[in-house]
């Protein structure tokens, strides 16, 4: 019963999910921003769309389009919504989840009482 795909983001059309989809060659973009350095995959994440995943409950991996840079998977999807099409990435959905709790915790790290020694390492 479940959707064929992940329907693209709110408000952006079709035609952008599957241009980035098009771009990324049907392919996870993620090159180590969920905290694995997919080393064995060649430094990029080898899930791509349609494929079969093991694990995460396996079935169909269907990917999602969603901001290149981490740190903007933390904007509310409004914002997401109006990105160029160039600053979005496909991302499988355990990257997706690893980059943005990354850049989550990345965030809170920056904050300015945390950890003052790694912030301004000149
Ligand atoms: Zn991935
Ligand atoms: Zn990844």
């Amino acid at each position: 019963m479940s959707p064929d795909r992940v329907p693209p983001l709110g408000g952006t059309t079709d035609s952008l999910w599957l241009g980035v989809l098009a771009a990324a060659a049907g392919r996870c973009q993620c090159r180590g921003a969920c905290g694995k350095s997919h080393a064995k995959d060649g430094g990029r994440c080898q899930r791509e769309h349609g494929g079969y995943q093991q694990h995460h409950g396996g079935g169909t991996v269907r990917l999602i389009v969603a901001p290149a840079n981490p740190a903007d998977l933390l904007l509310p999807p409004h914002r997401t919504a109006a990105l160029p099409k160039r600053h979005l990435a496909a991302w499988c959905p355990p990257c997706h989840d690893g980059a943005r709790t990354l850049a989550r915790r990345h965030q809170h790290a920056t904050t300015p009482a945390a950890e003052p020694d790694a912030l301004f390492d000149l």
